[in-house]
């Protein structure tokens, strides 16, 4: 074999990688391999919701791992049907699919949308109308349901199916964009990638009053303000507007890989044996970490938390946009799911606050995002906004010296 050149790095140039490897957590703190402590208020993109190895879950993951960690969907898996039904008291939803990513809860929705009107016999109804600004995900699907340059460049002809339109500030406007191929509306009620744009109570129920007006279906991307971020366990849940269809991901899992789609009985009772899989999904292993994670919840009142954290968090944030009127534009979000709509670069900013040891995200529409762990105190509260603090006294100088 001759020798390889290796101008490559091994694993695929598509991130754009902070300078840090971590090495272990507690919490909602991050250490890296020289021993320094970060403030981690990112929590891997709202997917450590419990914080880094929480007891309850590191528990659950070595109990279910001497017991046993994956068989096939086809036998049952009683972890399964624990899990869902417990998400089916706790939602609008009837029936769900596990799965291992959220692009993949969606590609589930986005099938089940399909099937629904096929079943219906009315075929000819498999568009999805989303939204500008969105993210559902990386497959060739969900990439064209986001629907951005940014997305889609460079990898063919887009999947056929999606309409995408503007961000409303009034959803009315929706109804112009159906057509009799419309299977359906697609929304992330808060939109995360996109800079943490909510949708308001009013509008989330135009969109369910158009859809029944057509006989379409709502459905609902919750895989970033879901499980509990907002400080209800999905979001949608203020407003009583509930979906036909609904992806869940990041957070259900608390670090280990899974998400879900959830339905109503209506519409999931169309995906009959043989018209959907997966090999992973919902298998023991991540079955005993939803089910965990939603036993913290319950012991813990983690939603309580949020609720109340959030309030805190919220008002020393605005606090800080006054004093620092050049560097924050808004405070904007719910919950523990907060956008920083910035006047400097996002990424400049992330990186500032990076070399303050404190970890937090960039978005879309140059705004940061502030996803921490929704069992903070306020003891990281104040930290948080210490360091924050300290960030934006940063920018200025930096931008002072421009
Ligand atoms: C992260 C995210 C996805 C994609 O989830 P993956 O697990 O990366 O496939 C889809 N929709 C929303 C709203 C997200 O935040």
């Amino acid at each position: 074999m001759t020798e390889k050149q290796n101008n490559i790095s091994p694993i695929l140039p598509t991130y754009a990688r902070m300078n840090v490897t971590f090495e272990y957590g507690t919490g909602s703190r991050l250490y890296d391999t020289d021993g320094n402590e970060y403030l981690d208020f990112g929590s891997g993109i709202a997917v450590n919701c419990l914080g880094h190895c929480h007891p309850a879950l590191v528990k659950a993951v070595k109990d279910q791992a001497e017991k046993l960690w994956h068989t096939s969907n086809i036998y049952h898996i009683a972890g399964q049907e624990k899990l869902a039904n417990r998400l089916r008291e706790l939602t609008f939803a009837d029936s769900m699919f596990f799965t291992n990513s959220g692009a993949e809860a969606v590609e589930c929705a986005i099938k089940m949308a399909r099937r629904y009107h096929d079943a219906n016999e009315q075929p000819e109804r498999y568009r999805v109308i989303t939204f500008e600004g969105s993210f559902h995900g990386r497959t060739l699907a969900t990439i064209a349901a986001g629907g951005s340059e940014k997305l889609t460049k460079g990898f063919g002809p887009k999947v056929d199916g999606f309409d995408v339109i503007r961000f409303h500030r009034d959803m009315r406007n929706v109804e112009e964009a159906i057509t009799h191929e419309t299977a359906a509306i697609m929304i992330e009620p808060i939109q995360g990638e996109g800079g943490i744009r909510q949708v308001s109570d009013d509008n989330l129920q135009i969109l369910r009053d158009i859809a029944d007006e057509h006989g379409i279906l709502l459905i609902y991307d919750e895989i970033q303000c879901g499980m509990g971020r907002t400080g209800k366990l999905f979001y949608h849940q203020y407003s009583g507007v509930t979906p036909d269809i609904m992806s869940v991901a990041k957070g259900i899992g608390g670090g280990y890989p899974l998400g879900a789609c959830l339905a109503t009985e209506n519409v999931a009772k169309h995906m009959t044996t043989g018209t959907h899989g997966s090999t992973y999904g919902g298998n023991p292993m991540a079955m005993a970490m939803g089910n965990a994670v939603l036993d913290v919840f319950e012991a813990e009142n983690t939603l309580g938390n949020v609720q109340k954290m959030s309030d805190k968090l919220k008002l020393d944030l605005m606090k800080l946009r006054k004093k620092y009127p050049e560097i924050i534009e808004m405070v904007r979000g719910y919950g523990l799911m907060i956008g920083l709509k910035l006047h400097v670069e996002p990424r400049d900013f992330v990186i500032a606050a990076f070399e303050n040891k404190m970890l937090i995200v960039a978005a879309a529409e140059n705004t940061v995002r502030i996803l921490p762990p929704l069992n903070i105190t306020e003891g990281d509260i104040h930290e948080a906004i210490k360091l924050l603090d300290k960030t934006c006294s940063d920018m200025l100088k930096i931008n002072d010296t421009l």
